[in-house]
């Protein structure tokens, strides 16, 4: 859980037992520090894991840089910045190891919640500018109502903003890079020279219709990631959740409600607390949910690099 002046202290109904003294803004699921909660690797953090076992964890062709995915759930009481990620030619030419492409998928949303992603149609460069100046960039954003169970796909590029109102499962490549546009005059610093460097001013953002298929919902499917959304009920095999796919490294499921088992091969049941990722290695050993009353599982696939090491 990380501390955000722009958190909650309260995460029911999601983390309801969670004993807060800081305002607390994001969880993370999958972050490189977060450690493994049950079984041989228990208590080892995840970039540990994913470094020593690279293959069986990212499959083959993996780039060698942990998890490809950084999975949050972000409880926003106040406007975050407004903000914009480097793709990935631009984030390797500075060094770091891949770009920033996100989605948001809405698990919960009060009436009137609202984002902004993207710039409307035919903003300039030079009205941004101009609009940093007398700080009134707002006007120039695509603003987007937001409803539960919605997906906003946000591609590295994207001017963008999470603002108040919905609780925000966050999938996005795993990298750390932001740019900070603007702040509404709070006085963090502003990365102004590298957003404008970054920034597109027409992008791919924006809601994603879903793509109902016979067995799972698709949410969102882009060249870093694809999520699913799928009803269990009794018991469902792992390799039956994977079905028709080859490009496939690491994958999370995440138990957005209702109570999932998780069984091994050899019968153990694998702890998996609601509202938390189970991952799944490029390689999983044979494994099988189970749900007596029915949950609603996502399943978050990070698609293999096509680049390589
Ligand atoms: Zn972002």
């Amino acid at each position: 859980m990380v501390s955000r002046i722009w958190g909650t202290r309260n995460l029911a109904p999601w983390f309801p037992n969670a004993a807060l003294t800081e305002p607390i803004g994001e969880v993370w699921l999958s972050g490189d520090a977060c450690t493994a909660h049950s079984g041989p690797l228990q208590g080892q953090s995840l970039q540990a894991i994913c470094s020593a076992q690279a293959e069986a964890m990212l499959g083959s062709g993996n780039d060698g840089h942990g998890s490809p995915l950084l999975i949050k759930i972000l409880f926003a009481q106040e406007k975050l910045s407004v903000q914009v990620h480097p793709d990935d030619t631009l984030a390797q030419r500075q060094g770091q190891p891949r770009g920033k492409t996100e989605c948001w998928y809405a698990l919960e949303a009060a009436p009137g919640a609202e984002v902004a992603c993207g710039l409307k149609a035919g903003v300039s460069l030079e009205a941004i500018e101009a609009s940093l100046q007398d700080h009134t960039l707002e006007e120039l954003l695509n603003v987007l109502p937001v409803a539960a169970g919605e997906m906003i796909f946000v591609d590295a590029g994207t001017v963008h903003a999470i603002w108040p109102g919905a609780v925000l499962l966050e999938t996005q490549q795993n990298s750390d890079v932001t740019y900070r546009l603007y702040d509404y005059g709070r006085p963090r610093a502003l990365h102004i020279r590298e957003s404008l460097e970054a920034l597109k001013l027409t992008t791919e953002a924006g809601k994603v219709p879903v793509l109902a298929l016979e067995d799972r919902e698709i949410l969102v499917d882009c060249a870093y990631f694809r999520i699913e959304r799928m009803q269990i009920h009794g018991m469902v095999s792992g390799d039956a959740l994977a079905a028709k796919e080859t490009q496939v490294s690491l994958s999370y499921l995440f138990g957005q409600s209702g109570s999932v088992t998780a069984i091994g091969q050899d019968g153990r049941e694998i702890p998996w607390p609601e509202h938390t990722a189970l991952a799944v290695p490029a390689q999983a050993t044979p494994f099988q949910l189970e749900s007596t009353d029915g949950a609603t599982v996502l399943r978050i696939v990070a698609k293999r690099s096509q680049h390589g090491a």
